[in-house]
């Protein structure tokens, strides 16, 4: 198949979070499958473009956005030590900025954001004739390009093009949908009144993601757990009813991860490499953390980490509510992470409560992310939801054993075997888990057969690009393509 994957994000090149590590790596594994993968995203300007070699293609997709017509240019790449080429769109005015949808002076999303991701996606379109694709499938992701497969049914329904084209949206996290005031249908070149709109809108308001769930021809999110999830108002929101109404297209495909990345045998990220029948370049791993982020680490005493978005879906709450208990406990906890400034104060104002005890580093790390997940022993998800969740997969193949909330992908991929995990989103049920580890921690045997159990297992790709590869066949042979 020839299969086409739309993405505001795409790692290396530009991530914020599992996003772009699942479009970074799940069209290799669909390559090794025999499939032939191109991706598109937007050109930011902190895109280094000399370390990746973008070289422009020439082409140059002309939109028209409102009355105006705007025009991009495409440059080039390839997906890093793989012959993937990367399409990346730049247009200077759209996407040469600090951030790629929150304007920090502000905090607030760019207002502009529902123009930014209408042209891109009309002008991947545009980009995907002119190079001349002909794809049998074109795979989105979350609201920021949920626009595709609308235009698919409504600008370029007549297009024989895209005749035989299967559109794919995956939902990686429900709670992101593209909101925008009504005025912006102008900017989509979708006109108020048609039918299009419509399955846009949203107690009057333009809604992105909807309209990619109701004109996509097959729906993925990125657990089975998470599926059935957000089928229910609790987790589905003020979409479940359209979701549950897209029930028989809607599939769960649990995320793998890139062993080539993310993998202590080999990672030239951390200080020394491991692996589960060699273990002792952990220590050393763990001592450098320790040096790092400045805690005291005099006696052996288990090391908790933590990386992701500071958001409500997190679970911060629970670490503030409970924070004391926690470090009366015979730990030390290091935490890595942006996003919401209220979150980010509270929890430097913690770690400063207990220094050499817990240490907070805010900011967007790679380096420092593979360092904790080597070093630390137990990695800390509290999630009040988790569609998928990477970090505890990463933290399975580096022996630091996973303590979670039991629920979306946390609960697909942790077992008592690997793991640690807490059913109700509560501090006392948290505190409990992590009560538990600390106790298994101090038998060494125990806990030696834990981390050597979650790094044996296998969350490589090729079983979960298999099932796409497996999902597209059949959606094409149901729609007779
Ligand atoms: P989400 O997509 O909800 O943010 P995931 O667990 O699916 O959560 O993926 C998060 C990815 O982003 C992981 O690769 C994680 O290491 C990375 N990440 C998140 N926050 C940071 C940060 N502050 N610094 C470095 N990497 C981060």
């Amino acid at each position: 198949m020839n299969i086409v994957f739309i993405s505001s994000e795409v790692a290396p090149f530009a991530r914020t979070g599992g996003l772009g590590d699942v479009v970074g790596s799940l069209p290799k594994g669909l390559q090794r499958l025999g499939h032939k993968v191109s991706i598109f995203m937007p050109l930011y300007g902190r895109i280094r473009r000399d370390e990746f070699k973008l070289s422009p293609t020439g082409f140059q997709p002309s939109v028209p956005i409102g009355d105006k017509l705007v025009t991009g240019l495409v440059y080039s790449a390839n997906l890093p030590d793989t012959k993937i080429p990367v399409y990346l769109i730049e247009k200077e005015e759209y996407y040469n900025r600090d951030e790629f949808y929150v304007d920090p002076s502000t905090g607030r999303d760019y207002a502009d954001n529902c123009e930014r991701f209408s042209f891109f996606s009309r002008a991947v379109l545009e980009t995907i004739k002119s190079i001349g694709i002909r794809p049998d499938v074109i795979h989105c992701n979350d609201w920021q390009s949920a626009l595709v497969p609308t235009y698919l049914k409504s600008l370029y329904k007549d297009d024989d093009y895209f005749e035989d084209t299967l559109s794919v949206l995956t939902i990686h996290n429900v709670g992101y949908q593209g909101l925008f005031p009504k005025e912006d249908l102008r900017v989509t070149g979708l006109e108020s009144g048609d039918h299009n709109w419509k399955q846009l809108e949203y107690y009057g308001k333009i809604n992105l993601l909807k309209g990619g769930i109701a004109f996509s021809d097959v729906i993925t999110t990125v657990s089975k757990k998470y599926a059935e999830e957000i089928q229910t108002e609790e987790f589905g929101g003020d979409l479940y009813g359209v979701l549950k109404e897209r029930g028989r297209d809607l599939y769960g495909i649990i995320n793998g991860i890139d062993y080539s990345v993310w993998n202590p045998e080999g990672d030239r990220l951390i200080p020394a490499t491991y692996g589960p029948n060699n273990m002792e370049g952990k220590k050393k791993c763990k001592k450098h953390l320790l040096e790092k982020v400045g805690l005291a680490g005099k006696r052996d005493v288990p090391l908790i980490g933590m990386i992701g978005r500071l958001a409500v879906q997190k679970g911060i709450d629970l670490l503030l509510e409970c924070w004391d208990e926690l470090m009366k406990l015979d730990v030390e906890f290091t935490l890595l992470g942006s996003g919401e400034k209220k979150y980010q104060e509270a929890m430097k104002s913690l770690a400063d409560k207990y220094p050499g005890k817990a240490s907070v580093c805010i900011g967007f790390d790679n380096q420092l992310s593979h360092e904790i997940e080597a070093g630390a022993d137990m990695f800390l998800m509290p999630s009040r939801y988790e569609p998928c969740g990477l970090n505890q997969l990463y933290s399975l193949k580096y022996g630091t054993v996973p303590i979670v909330r039991k629920t979306g992908g946390l609960a697909d991929t942790i077992t008592p075997s690997v793991g640690f995990l807490f059913e109700s989103y509560s501090s006392e049920e948290m505190l409990k888990a992590v009560r538990g580890a600390v106790e298994t921690y101090n038998d060494r045997a125990k806990w030696v057969g834990l981390m050597r159990a979650g790094m044996l297992q296998d969350w490589s790709w090729d079983k979960s690009a298999r099932l796409y590869a497996e999902l597209y066949q059949d959606a094409l042979r149901k729609l007779g393509r």
